[in-house]
């Protein structure tokens, strides 16, 4: 019998999810199908009680339902219990797992472009919820410095106690930072500020952005004219996906993250 798997979010209609799960589920040849379920802010907790009753085998979970679903499962991995939030649910038995991908994603991402953050310096900008879990899942992968500089100073110092070797940083952090990620929304669709001064950067830096849409952004572009190399923000996106297939389909699954990719790029290219 198909399974169904499901991105719940509000608003849903442009999430790349269904591109990028139905291409890995298609590649991996199981018989599962992919929704997008569009969940009213409030209603996260009916959703995994529908979940339970359909026998939906697996959710992705976006904005505004991250901590809801983190409230309302009976699990949680330990990302999730560190950041309370949520993004991919499963199941363990008949028991509700909610477990958080997206940081591992990001590093997952850099390991694909051949960077290590073991031992790393790093500077992040922004203490949003994906700078959040970018900061736990480096912490957790082994690097050794992470200056967190955010508009909001507050909230940069709420994402620095998330990990011991995460403080609060200052702009001048972003030139001894081995990489430099852009967690912020800076850059995002039209938008043509950058999330800091590119002068900062450094040729011998890694720079990401976690903004994949544009797919190369001003930011990329102006590390890149500095000498630096890049890493975009869809490496992330399809990382954590892939991440999600793992948990639902298991350790024997192939996952097939090139054609994941390849079905991001096309939903991009069709929203352009
Ligand atoms: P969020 O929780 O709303 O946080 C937004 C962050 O951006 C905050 O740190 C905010 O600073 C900062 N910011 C917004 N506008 C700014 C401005 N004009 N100047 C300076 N800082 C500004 O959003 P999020 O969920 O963390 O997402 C952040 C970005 O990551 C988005 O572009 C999102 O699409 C992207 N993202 C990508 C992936 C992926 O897989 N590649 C996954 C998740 C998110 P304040 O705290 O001062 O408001």
């Amino acid at each position: 019998m198909t399974r169904l798997a499901a991105v719940i979010g509000s608003p849903v209609a442009h999430s790349l999810s269904p591109a990028i799960h139905q291409a890995a589920f298609d590649a991996a040849g199981v018989d599962w199908t992919y929704a997008a379920l569009e969940v009213a802010p409030g209603s996260a907790a009916e959703a995994l009680s529908a979940m339970r009753t359909l026998g939906i085998g697996g959710l992705s979970v976006t904005m505004p339902h991250k901590e809801a679903v983190a409230d309302a499962v009976d699990q949680l991995d330990p990302a999730a219990w560190a950041l309370h939030s949520v993004n991919t649910v499963s199941w363990d038995g008949d028991r509700l797992v909610g477990s958080s991908t997206d940081g591992a994603g990001f590093v997952a991402s850099l390991a694909e472009s051949g960077v290590l953050v073991e031992e790393a310096k790093v500077a992040v900008i922004g203490a949003g919820g994906a700078a959040r879990s970018v900061i736990d899942a480096l912490a957790r992968s082994g690097a050794t410095d992470i200056t967190v500089l955010n508009r909001t100073a507050d909230r940069a110092e709420a994402a620095a106690a998330l990990a011991p070797v995460a403080s609060p940083g200052i702009v001048s952090d972003i030139t001894r930072a081995d990489i430099v990620v852009n967690a912020t929304s800076v850059g995002m669709g039209d938008d043509v500020a950058l999330p800091c001064d590119p002068d900062l950067l450094r040729p011998e830096q890694v720079v990401a952005d976690l903004v994949y849409h544009p797919l190369e952004t001003r930011w990329m572009a102006a590390a890149e004219a500095r000498g630096a190399r890049t890493v975009d923000g869809l490496g992330m996106l399809v990382h954590q996906a892939a991440l999600q297939q793992r948990i639902w389909l298991g350790d024997d699954a192939v996952i097939d993250t090139a054609s994941m990719r390849a079905a991001a790029l096309q939903a991009l290219a069709a929203r352009a």
